[in-house]
């Protein structure tokens, strides 16, 4: 299995090769040259598999480089019931006949990314020892993206991690969750500015060649296929914990920001598993629900996001989604890089009138979005019709998904976060705060170890200098 730019400039690679880098060379994404296939013996030996059985059994399909006793090793060790609560990693909840809840929310950081991002700290580590390399993390995050990278890279040989967040501006329970972290690998540094001072900073030294090159600063972004890859495995779980043969088809409505978790709910459609439709839920930062609508992908100004009260999808554009419209225009990449050529001069591309836009709809794809209020009745209503608490997130998911049900074929909705994390919301929507895993309950008393700095590049340079001195 080799691996292509979505643009068509970049040499093939292995799996293992792009795992450890972010864009291609030509600004592209990385598909894999041909999706693989599920035959249906192979579909009907999953059904019987335990998650990290089915997860090796996906993965190697994509990461064929790495030996499968090593790989095995690897997705054993990821997904456990210590690390993920239970058994079963990905728990159905069923709210009524055809209803579901896919519960993806159990991991370290209660939120859907753990289940990709676990595995990736296990793969990166073992490609460094592999390569006798090591690696420094540098991000920038509001809140969910930064823990469960930091959660996913405790601890890891051969890698730390930078992680620059606005000080004061995160939840209380997101700050509490990463600077607790004792391990001295993780760096919490608490920028005095915003969060686009953050990403400015990250810009920068991203832009540092010399700096980049001396220190190995690589990032962890939602681009990464290895993180998409993992993905796909939660949605065959899903579709076997409900139902009985492989000759049923399923929906799954999924709360959407970059694109990749319904990205992995394509893959999984393409690779060949029964799904019926794929509902793409945004919020009021609607760009993709536009685009399947209308067929015009508008991406919006910084000025046009809005802050809303489902945070983790206020997107200005999906970084996910080139690797989508690439199969909508049949893997033609000429067309493809046009189409980004387009976006990046006139921040807009229009196929509405051309076949790609008829293949939406072959694609299984609809969309929806919602506002603080849906999420609120939307809260409500679960609670008190089928006494489950979901978070903000999972809240627009249900609501759009509820709007493309269709009688006779399960509804999956997919659980991006824990109610715990957005108490805020949860207290507006019941009156009352949210439950919390009795393992987080003292987490905003535990010690917390951070370093406050102004938002200047040079100071952060000289922090990660200063730190590199020595071996992890
Ligand atoms: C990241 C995130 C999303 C959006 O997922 P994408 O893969 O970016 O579409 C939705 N909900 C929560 C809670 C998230 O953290």
């Amino acid at each position: 299995m080799k691996y292509v730019s979505t643009r068509g400039g970049a040499a093939p690679q292995t799996f293992t090769d792009i795992l450890l880098e972010g864009l291609a060379p030509d600004g592209g994404l990385y598909v894999p040259q041909t999706c693989p296939r599920v035959s249906a013996p192979e579909l009907a030996a999953m059904r019987r598999m335990n998650y990290a059985q089915l997860a090796y059994a996906l993965l190697s399909k994509f990461a064929d480089d790495i030996p499968p006793a090593d790989l095995r090793r690897l997705t054993d060790s990821t997904y456990t019931a210590a690390v993920f609560g239970s058994a079963d990693i990905v728990p159905v909840k069923t709210l009524e006949p055809g209803l579901h809840i896919l519960s993806l929310s159990n991991g370290p950081t209660l939120a859907f990314k753990d289940v990709a991002m676990q595995l990736l700290g296990n793969l990166f580590e073992y490609a460094l020892a592999k390569r006798g390399a090591t690696l420094n993390i540098l991000g920038a995050t509001s809140g969910d993206t930064g823990s469960a990278a930091e959660y996913a890279m405790r601890g890891k040989r051969g890698i730390r991690v930078f992680m620059l967040s606005p000080q004061g501006r995160m939840s209380p329970f997101q700050t509490a969750q990463m600077f607790s972290l004792a391990d001295p690998n993780i760096f919490n540094i608490a920028v005095r500015g915003v969060f686009d001072d953050c990403q400015d900073i990250v810009k920068a030294i991203g832009n540092d060649q010399a700096f980049k090159a001396e220190f190995h600063i690589g990032t962890v972004n939602s681009i990464n296929w290895a993180r998409i890859a993992a993905q796909i495995v939660y949605y065959f779980k899903g579709y076997f914990a409900v139902t009985r043969s492989n000759s049923e088809q399923v929906s799954f409505a999924v709360p959407s920001g970059n694109f990749g978790n319904i990205l992995a709910g394509h893959i999984a459609r393409q690779m060949g598993l029964p799904i019926h439709r794929l509902i793409c839920a945004t919020n009021e930062n609607n760009v993709l629900d536009e685009f399947f609508r209308t067929g015009c992908y508008r991406v919006r100004g910084a000025a046009e996001v809005h802050a809303t009260s489902s945070p983790s999808m206020d997107i200005s554009k999906a970084s996910n989604f080139e690797r989508y419209v690439l199969d909508l225009l049949g893997r033609d990449s000429a067309a493809l890089a046009k189409l980004w050529s387009s976006v990046e001069k006139e921040g807009v591309f229009d196929i509405s009138k051309s076949a790609a836009f008829r293949q939406i709809a072959e694609s299984g794809f609809v969309s929806g979005s919602s506002t603080h209020a849906d999420r609120l009745a939307t809260i409500r209503m679960v609670w008190e019709k089928y006494g489950a608490m979901i978070d903000t997130h999972t809240a627009d998911g249900v609501k759009v998904g509820l709007e493309h049900r269709e009688s006779g074929v399960p509804l999956l909705c997919l659980e991006t976060a824990l109610a715990a994390k957005f108490s805020e919301t949860i207290r507006e929507a019941l009156g009352r705060d949210p439950e919390r895993p009795a393992a987080y309950a003292d987490i905003e008393s535990r010690p917390q170890r951070f370093e406050v700095m102004d938002a200047d590049a040079q100071a952060v340079k000289t922090f990660i200098r200063r730190n590199t001195s020595v071996m992890c």
